[in-house]
């Protein structure tokens, strides 16, 4: 491993004070550690912002909650008002890792942690979004778990958060400080698609600071977070789906209605056209097909991953009806 420099930040100025080119920030460490002991990660330093005053989960003034970036993700899951109010937030982070890692992780590493791809894991071969303009292997090789939706010839990576699936679903929004000042990034929103950088995972810039995630109030209706897996635990989404589903009782249809896949994409996918299809159906089992199949029209598979898109569609109506039973 190279050698680096390490410091603990007592608060966000001096976080942002002692950030330079090569400097990572660095959260419980679980991904950043791991892709540095790689060699992907080669930081010249990092700054520890774990002691940073982000580790409480507090109501917001709107009525949503306030996670510091800081939380670790077992403690979030474990919060009362986050298990009553967003318990498919609860459940999509029990979905992810082993309780170790999970006691280690943060809300901001989470979010940022990086693509499973195993080319961007091996320095050994190529890869556009480790080496830009090195090529992608995927496409022609193992694509197997990556993306069906939004990719592109440079970048076929999916984003491996269960989190940012259900913050994606509830319209969390993604507070940041940085050189230019502070700003709110919404999700869907932070993570981008890979175009023709597929280096970039999000829109933030060097040197800015996540410092919270808001989650406005939990939306009406029941939620929901599913994720298939090769295996029961220590293992990322083939694919997931976060739904929200809002029925009006006396006449069983949809009021409203909320669905984001995890496995498929470069960044959580928000499946509106799924949403749209269902607003105003009846709550039924045609029309859940109905709206799985107006979404995953637009998926564009690769030979080895068009099994995920027969996957999607039955997870998405499962979810759904298991939401209506
Ligand atoms: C065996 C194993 C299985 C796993 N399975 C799953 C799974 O099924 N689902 C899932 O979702 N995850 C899974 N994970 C990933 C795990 O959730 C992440 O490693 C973890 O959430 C990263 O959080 P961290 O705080 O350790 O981040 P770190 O590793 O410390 O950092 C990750 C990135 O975030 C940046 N960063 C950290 N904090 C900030 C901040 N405040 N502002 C700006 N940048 C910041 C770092 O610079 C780095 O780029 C698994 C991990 C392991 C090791
Ligand atoms: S899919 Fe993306 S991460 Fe994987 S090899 Fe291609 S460029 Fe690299």
């Amino acid at each position: 491993m190279k050698l680096f420099e390490y410091s603990r930040a007592a608060d966000a100025r001096e976080a942002l004070e002692r950030f330079r080119p090569g400097t990572m920030y660095l959260g419980g460490g679980t991904n950043l550690v791991d892709l540095m002991r790689l060699g992907v990660a080669r930081p010249d330093s990092l700054v520890d912002v774990t002691r940073l005053p982000y580790d409480t989960i507090d109501t917001d003034d709107g009525g949503g909650l306030r996670i510091g970036a800081a939380v670790r993700n077992s403690d979030l899951a474990a919060h009362p008002a986050v298990r009553e109010r967003y318990p498919m937030l609860a459940r999509a982070v029990l979905s992810g890792a082993s309780g170790q890692v999970r006691n280690m992780a943060t809300t901001a590493g989470n979010l940022l942690q990086r693509t499973r791809c195993p080319y961007f894991q091996d320095v050994s071969r190529p890869c556009n979004k480790r080496r830009p303009a090195s090529g992608c292997p995927a496409i022609p090789g193992d694509h197997e778990n990556l993306a069906i939706f939004g990719h592109s010839e440079h970048c076929v990576a999916t984003h491996p958060s269960d989190m940012a699936v259900a913050l994606a679903a509830l319209g969390a929004q993604v507070h940041v400080t940085g050189p230019a000042g502070d700003r709110v990034v919404p999700i869907p929103g932070l993570h981008r698609l890979p175009g023709a950088a597929p280096e970039r995972d999000t829109v933030l810039v060097p040197g800015e600071l996540i410092t919270a995630v808001v989650l406005p109030p939990p939306p009406p209706g029941r939620s929901h977070y599913r994720k298939v897996r090769e295996r029961a635990s220590f293992a990322f989404a083939l694919v997931s789906v976060a739904a929200v589903l809002d029925v009006d009782e006396a006449s069983g249809t949809v009021r409203d209605c909320r669905l984001a896949l995890g496995g498929v994409a470069h960044a959580p996918w928000r499946a509106e056209r799924a949403e749209a299809a269902l607003r105003g159906a009846p709550a039924t089992e045609e029309e859940f097909i109905r709206a799985a199949e107006a979404e995953l029209a637009e998926a564009r598979p690769l030979p080895r991953n068009a099994y995920k898109v027969p996957l999607a569609r039955n997870l998405i109506v499962r979810t759904l009806q298991e939401l209506v039973r």
